[in-house]
């Protein structure tokens, strides 16, 4: 596969394997094609981001993961530790959900069950399994205070609105982690949250995944969250994966147009305060009616002809360190800082 996505250079055999992954949905306006192409691949208690704007195929990618995408066409392949995702019978997959993969979901407060104790939901994957009530009770009681819920046998009995925010998110993670999983998929997991308690999920997260040598994949729009968090990060764009590598290789350089733009449009914590943020200009494309060529160009300031009509694969460029799909990497690679 001349597109995939390595797992980080000496992590060893791949947990996930996903391969040319493309994803498309029916819909009133013809054919919306979500993902297209994609391959990655995650090394047991590897954190790899998924990066893009909405629209991106992130979360669409993440969803196909688990097979949670019924109404789709997918094509390519995704295996689970040696094992078909998309073949396997419906018990089967049933059964991987929870035991050996799990998803954080992005809106904790839809995603609970609203006339269900707390306690109940996070036994559930357990009870599932034929964990008997009381061991599931008392694992369910570790796990939330694991996960930072104080006072949790207090708190088992209380109900989801009870809970702020932050709170229902760590139950999330909770019920993600009760049934030992080897690979969480955490879905934009703190979209919903003010800064600074996304900042402790994250911690939370990294910290529970190194404990409990857990993978995680995160979904995410921004950049910086997953800063001190992943090992690899992969930006797509379109259905498209523009660019992929180690975290710290991406910060300092990254040989993507569209990439850069992400990086620019952060928030700096040194030098002078910007009086405004600089953002990539436009919007992204409708996955029913992309543009021709290379998907970014109608908003890339570095676009050339040819990005107008030919689609940029994912390549390692002359001089570069890491795959690229944009037609002038080679020369981003060469010219180190020119879009800094
Ligand atoms: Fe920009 Fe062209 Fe690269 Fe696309 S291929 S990111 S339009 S320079």
């Amino acid at each position: 596969m001349d597109n995939a996505v390595p797992t980080r250079p000496g992590a060893g055999t791949a947990l996930l394997e996903v391969e040319d992954l493309s994803i498309s949905f029916p819909s009133p306006n013809g054919t919306v094609h979500a993902v297209n192409g994609v391959s990655f691949a995650v090394a047991p208690r590897e954190r790899m981001a998924i990066v893009g704007e909405s629209g991106s195929g992130k979360s669409v990618t993440a969803q196909a993961l688990l097979g949670l995408l019924p109404t789709a066409t997918i094509s390519g392949r995704i295996m689970f530790d040696g094992h078909d995702v998309q073949t396997m019978p419906a018990s089967d997959l049933r059964a991987l959900r929870g035991a050996e993969m799990s998803y954080v979901f992005q809106d904790p407060l839809s995603s609970l069950d609203p006339v269900r104790t707390i306690g109940d939901q996070v036994c559930q994957p357990l009870r599932i399994r034929g964990v008997s009530r009381k061991e599931a009770k008392a694992r369910a009681l570790d796990m939330l205070a694991a996960v930072g819920i104080p006072d949790p046998a207090r708190r088992y009995g209380d109900y989801p609105h009870q809970f702020s925010g932050g709170m229902r998110q760590r139950v999330m993670i909770a019920m993600a982690l009760i049934g030992e999983p080897r690979l969480v998929i955490a879905d934009e997991p703190t979209t919903a949250l003010d800064v600074r308690v996304a900042a402790k999920i994250v911690d939370l997260l990294y910290a529970l995944s190194e404990e409990r040598e857990v993978a995680v994949v995160f979904i995410t729009h921004d950049l910086g969250v997953v800063a001190g968090f992943a090992d690899r990060v992969m930006v797509m764009y379109a259905g498209r994966v523009m660019e992929a590598c180690a975290i710290d290789e991406l910060y300092y350089r990254s040989i993507h147009p569209y990439t850069l733009g992400l990086l620019q449009s952060l928030p700096r914590v040194t030098g002078p305060i910007p009086e405004q943020l600089s953002t990539i200009g436009g919007r992204p494309p409708s996955p029913s009616d992309l543009p021709s060529g290379c998907a970014f160009h109608p908003r890339c300031r570095y676009v050339r002809d040819v990005c107008r009509t030919d689609t940029p694969a994912l390549r390692i460029p002359p001089n570069g360190q890491h795959p690229s799909a944009c037609h002038v990497a080679g020369w981003l690679a060469e010219e180190p800082g020119v879009l800094r």
